[in-house]
C-alpha cells in the first residue's frame, strides 16, 4: 500500500482528540478549562509556547485567560488591545492566520521568554454559537509550514470544542457564582451539601460547616453608606477564599451578609482552627475605606461537623451551625461557637 506523502498519523490525532474531549466536556471551572485547552493544543501542535485570549464586549481588547510557557501554565492579569494588530484580523475574517510575533512586546503570547527570529505565531479563532468569535488561540510556529488539510481540519475541531467549553463555562459561572463576592450562591451551596452528605456515606470522612454572620453590618451601610457595605462584603469573601484551602473548600455567599464555607474531609476540631483564623483575620484587616475614617469589620461564627458515623440532613447540620452562631451574637459577637 502506498503511503501519502504528507502522511497524517490518524491514531495518534485521534488519541489526542479523545484526550482532550474527555478532559474539556467535564470541566465547569474557567481556568481549569484554560489550561486544559492550552494544553491540548500543545499536545496537537507540539508547540512550547501558548496563550489563550478572551475577546472583551467591546471587540478592542482581549484578557490574557492563560499562557502554557515550557509547560508552565499562568494566568497573567493582563489586558491586551488587538486594534490594527493580526488578531483583528482574525476576528474579522474568522480564519487563522500566522504573523510575526512582536518580539518587543512578545505579542501575542506575553512572557519574558525569548522567541526564535524565526518564529511565527499561529493565531486561531474561538468561534462560540452564534459563529461569534470569542477568543484567540495562539501559538508559537517553528516551522511556518502550511498546515496539512487534515490537521488544520482537527485543530478547527478543537477550537470549536474549546469555544463551547468556554461558553459553558461562563453560563455555569453565571448561574453558580455570585456577582458582588465571587463566592457561590446559596442554590449551589444547598446542591453541594448535600452532595457532601451523600458522599459521606460511601467514603470513611469528615465534613463540616462554618456558618458567618458580619457585626453590625447595618450600621456600616447606615453610617458610611451602601457603597462601603459592598466593599465591606467583596473584601470580606476575599479572606474566606484566602483563608481556606482553593479547590477543596466551597465557601458560598448564603445571604445578605452571610457566609457559609464547606469544608469536606474537615472534622471539628480542623473546623475551629479554620473559624478562628478568618475570624481573626477579620477583625485585623483594615478595610479599603470611602471617608477618613478607618473601616473596622468582625464577624460571628457557628461551626458543626459529621463524620460517616454520625450522618444527619443537610437540613439538620445547617441548623447546627445556625443555632452556634446565634450563640456566638448572644455571647457578644466577634467570636466562634462549636
Ligand atoms: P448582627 O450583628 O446582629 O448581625 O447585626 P447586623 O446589623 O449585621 O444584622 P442585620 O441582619 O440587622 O443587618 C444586615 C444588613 O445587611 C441589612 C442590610 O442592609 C445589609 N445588607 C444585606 N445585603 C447587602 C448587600 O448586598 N450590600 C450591602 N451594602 N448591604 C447589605
Ligand atoms: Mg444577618
Ligand atoms: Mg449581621
Amino acid at each position: 500500500m502506498t503511503q501519502e506523502p504528507d502522511y497524517f498519523d490518524i491514531e495518534i490525532t485521534l488519541q489526542t482528540l479523545k484526550y482532550a474531549t474527555r478532559q474539556l466536556v467535564a470541566e465547569l471551572d474557567m481556568e481549569r478549562v484554560v489550561f486544559h485547552a492550552l494544553h491540548s493544543i500543545a499536545d496537537f501542535s507540539n508547540s512550547s509556547k501558548l496563550s489563550l485570549l478572551l475577546l472583551n464586549s467591546d471587540s478592542t481588547s482581549a484578557d490574557v485567560a492563560g499562557i502554557l510557557i515550557d509547560g508552565e501554565f499562568s494566568t497573567p492579569n493582563e489586558q491586551i488591545s488587538i486594534r490594527n494588530t493580526p488578531l483583528a484580523e482574525v476576528l474579522e475574517t474568522k480564519k487563522s492566520g500566522i504573523y510575526d510575533i512582536l518580539r518587543k512586546r512578545s505579542y501575542p503570547i506575553p512572557t519574558s521568554k525569548i522567541f526564535h527570529t524565526e518564529t511565527k505565531c499561529r493565531c486561531l479563532p474561538l468561534v462560540g454559537t452564534n459563529h461569534k468569535v470569542i477568543g484567540f488561540l495562539n501559538f508559537e510556529d517553528k516551522t511556518s509550514q502550511i498546515i496539512h488539510k487534515n490537521h488544520q481540519e482537527i485543530l478547527t475541531v478543537l477550537t470549536t470544542l474549546i469555544a463551547m467549553t468556554i461558553e459553558n463555562a461562563r453560563l455555569f459561572q453565571l448561574a453558580t457564582i455570585d456577582g458582588l463576592t465571587g463566592l457561590y450562591v446559596r442554590r449551589y451551596f444547598d446542591i453541594r451539601l448535600k452532595e457532601e452528605i451523600t458522599r459521606l456515606k460511601r467514603i470513611d470522612s469528615n465534613l463540616a460547616i462554618i456558618m458567618m454572620d458580619i457585626d453590625h453590618f447595618k450600621s456600616i451601610n447606615d453610617t458610611f453608606g451602601h457603597q462601603q457595605g459592598d466593599i465591606v462584603l467583596t473584601e470580606l469573601a476575599s479572606i474566606l477564599k484566602n483563608t481556606i484551602r482553593r479547590d477543596l473548600d466551597i465557601p458560598c455567599r448564603y445571604g445578605g451578609e452571610e457566609f457559609v464555607a464547606i469544608l469536606p474531609g474537615t472534622n471539628q476540631e480542623g473546623a475551629i482552627v479554620l473559624a478562628e483564623r478568618i475570624r481573626k483575620r477579620c477583625e485585623d484587616f483594615q478595610f479599603r475605606s470611602l471617608s477618613d475614617d478607618p473601616i473596622r469589620v468582625t464577624i460571628s461564627g457557628g461551626v458543626a461537623s459529621i463524620n460517616s458515623n454520625t450522618i444527619i440532613t443537610k437540613e439538620e447540620l445547617f441548623e447546627i451551625a445556625d443555632k452556634k452562631l446565634y450563640e456566638a451574637k448572644q455571647a457578644g459577637r466577634n467570636k466562634i461557637r462549636f
